[in-house]
């Protein structure tokens, strides 16, 4: 029998700090945390501090001598070596940086462990989802990469079949790395075109290592693409191919930056676009993994506007008490956004694109769109390979 679900959160992740100039401001996180907090979310949940990742734990796919580059440049961030992608204008350096990166793995790890053993339904990690870095690197603000990290413990206890599903605007490229020869891990990521973002992969065509063929599925979308093309691209694709991996746990990773505001990609989704992809990740976890869900977060530069209302809403749906998108924000929490920002906060848990209109891929598709064109692009390249009609 499974508790309710989790949240993972220990108020020390919000030292994940790159520094003023970097778009990754850890006050996304306060303020997430904070506003799950005064829509009352935090009383549905169980929240739990897990244990920072050991360095063990980080082996499971990091290199030793990475994380040792990483410890170095966390005692002396002078002393990074930008060879593991460390003091760049990406991933500067900072004090603390290995603990606090490793905390953060550690909550992605704990969740994972809790649904594993059945302690929790789903488990939450907000401040997690980092997934650019690779094995021997930092990239695109990722150190640490908890969401593989979390599918390489869930390996580890036993699991035989995990499914990834990263719905951010950039490639999840470090996790599709991390298991591209592992034909036990499927990586599924709905992202903006590499011709124009990046990190410049996630193609179609990336399909897993020969070992591993079809259990790397890239949905490659054009810049522009709303909410009509951004959900209707997720269901023509990602439900066919989780019936038929049949997971025993989904781990989503549900980066907030697909959103119209978003000051570093070219999606047009709306945060009501945003929740019903929740919804659905939601309901595919009960469909297809027994409910067993880790839901993770991303990236997300909209850290005022954006960020804190859609992981409230990642956060209602695990823990079966979903927000009304017409919520009214509570008062208290605007007053926060201003006292830490001098920004207003948004009114409201929308956007005013609710319901989201779209049209299902078995009504038909248009050869001459260019979002159809997407679609076919990635069923025709992996679709074969598991025995599916593209
Ligand atoms: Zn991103």
């Amino acid at each position: 029998m499974s508790g309710r679900a989790q949240l993972m959160w220990d108020e020390a992740v919000t030292g994940y700090d790159f520094g003023p100039e970097h778009p990754m401001d850890p006050v996304r996180l306060a303020l997430t945390r904070s506003l799950v907090g005064a829509l009352g979310l935090d009383r549905e949940v169980e929240v739990v501090a897990a244990r920072a990742a050991g360095e063990s734990t980080l082996r499971l796919v990091h290199r030793q001598d990475y994380i040792d580059a990483v410890k170095a440049a966390s005692l002396d961030p002078g002393a990074a070596d930008p060879a593991y992608g460390l003091g760049t204008v990406d991933d500067p350096a900072f004090a603390g940086m290995h603990e606090v990166s490793s905390l953060i793995a550690g909550q992605s790890v704990g969740a994972a462990e809790a649904v594993w053993r059945g302690q929790a339904l789903h488990a939450v990690n907000f401040a997690g989802g980092l997934h650019h870095a690779m094995p021997g690197a930092a990239s695109g603000f990722c150190v640490y990469n908890d969401a593989a990290l979390a599918i390489a413990r869930l390996l580890e206890l036993g699991a035989e079949r995990v499914a990834y599903v990263d719905v951010d605007v950039h490639h999840g490229d470090g996790v599709q790395a991390a298991f591209w020869e592992d034909p036990r891990v499927l990586t599924v990521s709905l992202h903006e075109h590499p011709r124009t973002l990046f990190p410049q992969t996630g193609w179609p065509e990336e399909t897993g290592a020969e070992c591993a063929e079809g259990s790397a599925v890239n949905i490659a979308l054009p810049a522009g693409t709303g909410d009509a093309g951004w959900v209707r691209a997720f269901h023509a694709v990602v439900p066919e191919v989780l019936a038929d991996f049949r997971p025993q746990v989904l781990v989503t990773q549900h980066g907030a930056d697909t959103h119209f505001e978003d000051p570093l990609a070219h999606l047009a989704v709306s945060l009501d676009a945003q929740r019903a992809v929740q919804v659905a990740c939601h309901e595919l976890a009960h469909e297809y993994a027994e409910g067993r869900w880790v839901a993770l977060g991303g990236g997300g530069y909209a850290v005022v506007d954006v960020v804190p209302r859609s992981w409230a809403h990642l956060v209602g749906i695990a823990a079966g008490r979903p927000v009304d998108p017409e919520t009214v924000i509570p008062e208290g929490w605007r007053q926060e956004v201003y006292a830490r920002t001098r920004q207003l906060g948004p009114m409201r848990m929308t956007d005013g694109r609710w319901p989201v209109g779209w049209a299902s891929w078995e009504e038909g598709y248009d050869p001459a769109d260019r979002l159809d064109q997407a679609v076919v692009a990635a069923r025709r390249a992996v679709f074969p390979l598991r025995g599916l009609l593209a």
